[in-house]
């Protein structure tokens, strides 16, 4: 949920101080500093100045624009390849998809069976017409994290762009654009918890990429529009808490994480855990029901876990009416039966060790090895 100290951060800004940043009058100049203010703020989360972060509508916003906007930028300079992997989330493959539909070329890279790429693979996939690398830098779904210093040498050296989708490592993990390499990055502030509807894009300060919305001046003639100011206040007051709680919460759910595992295991001993060796997010754990060992779905283990009050993420989406496996599971080596029969937990910052207890509990009631 919101915090109630992001809410009470917003509210003003829906009501008595409702100026339009781009108006000269007091209420737009108080608008405009507190967009500034915010800026700056948000701008920790990369460790960036506040000139190379622009806000946006979304994560998945974000993402189009430095996708889209590199592309199209580089088109004009011969250059029509990009390089992504298998595992993204779906705002970086759909709109990759949605490319190749329109000429550019694009190579999927395979992953490990924990969702990460490998560097070898990367290496052999350049061409000199690749003009941006976009790898995600945690998976939302599995929680691993990818080499994406390695994958930024790699960029650098061949004169690639290289964007990383940062949404889920954004404020959980220190991120550091300038020393890590990064070109592009992006974070919602959801999150966060922070508010819907504001996501942000790092541009590093020299990264041409063409303009995102066309109309007015705003966010330096990037994304035209007027600022979603009480968002954006939202978004600073998240980004500010969570740096500051970081090492606490970090902490806190890693020894949540660690309790989680341990009591399935003694519990439900066949279960798959993934993402159990290598750098990996603190707040995400999936696990899988192999088929040699149940006769379970993911749907319906959900329903069950959701009617005891435990909600939790399956490894299936629906897509057009159906139920489709994960791609990320797919690509990750596992068969469509395991992939639908898995789980993602996350934990938040007011998940308990309670909690925790009842969920293995009820899970162990639920489920039947064969
Ligand atoms: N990328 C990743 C890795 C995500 O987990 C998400 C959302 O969960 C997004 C992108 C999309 O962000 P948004 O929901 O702000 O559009």
């Amino acid at each position: 949920m919101v915090d109630p100290r992001v809410l009470d951060a917003m509210l003003p800004y829906f009501s008595e101080k409702f100026g339009n940043p781009s108006s000269i009058h007091r209420y737009g100049q108080e608008a405009k500093v507190a967009l500034e203010n915010a800026r700056e703020t948000v701008a920790q989360l990369f460790a960036a100045s506040p000139a190379e972060i622009v806000f946006t509508g979304s994560g998945t916003e974000a993402i189009n624009f430095a996708i889209k906007g590199v592309v199209l930028h580089q088109i004009a300079r011969g250059k029509d390849h990009i390089i992504t992997s298998k595992a993204e989330h779906h705002a970086v493959l759909k709109t990759c998809e949605y490319l190749e539909m329109n000429g550019m070329h694009v190579t999927y890279l395979d992953v490990d069976r924990d969702a990460r790429v490998d560097t070898v693979l990367l290496r052999q996939a350049i061409t000199p017409r690749t003009s941006l690398i976009t790898i995600m830098h945690a998976n939302n779904e599995i929680g691993s994290v990818n080499p994406i210093r390695k994958i930024a040498e790699i960029a650098s050296e061949q004169e690639i762009i290289f964007h990383s989708d940062t949404v889920q490592s954004c404020g959980k993990m220190e991120i550091s654009c300038r020393s890590l390499g990064l070109d592009l990055a992006n974070a919602s502030a959801h999150k966060l918890h922070g508010p819907k509807g504001i996501g942000a894009l790092f541009i590093r300060q020299g990264v041409e990429l063409e303009q995102w919305c066309h109309g007015g001046l705003q966010e330096r003639g990037r994304r035209a529009g007027t600022e979603n100011v009480a968002l954006a206040v939202g978004f600073a007051k998240a980004t500010e808490l969570y740096v500051r709680e970081r090492e606490h919460l970090s902490m806190l759910f890693t020894s949540l994480k660690q309790m989680l595992i341990e009591q399935l295991r003694r519990n439900i001993p066949h279960i798959i855990i993934h993402a159990e060796n290598g750098e990996s997010l603190p707040n995400i754990l999936s696990v899988s029901f192999p088929s040699s060992h149940f006769t379970l779905n993911g749907e319906t283990l959900l329903i069950n876990l959701d009617l005891r009050g435990i909600s939790v993420s399956s490894g299936s989406a629906c897509t057009s009416g159906s139920i489709e496996p994960s791609h990320v599971l797919l690509a990750m080596g596992y068969d469509e039966q395991t992939a639908d029969a898995t789980i993602r937990f996350s934990f938040g910052k007011n998940t308990t060790e309670k909690e925790i207890r009842t969920t293995v509990n009820v899970l162990s009631e639920i489920v039947r090895e064969k």
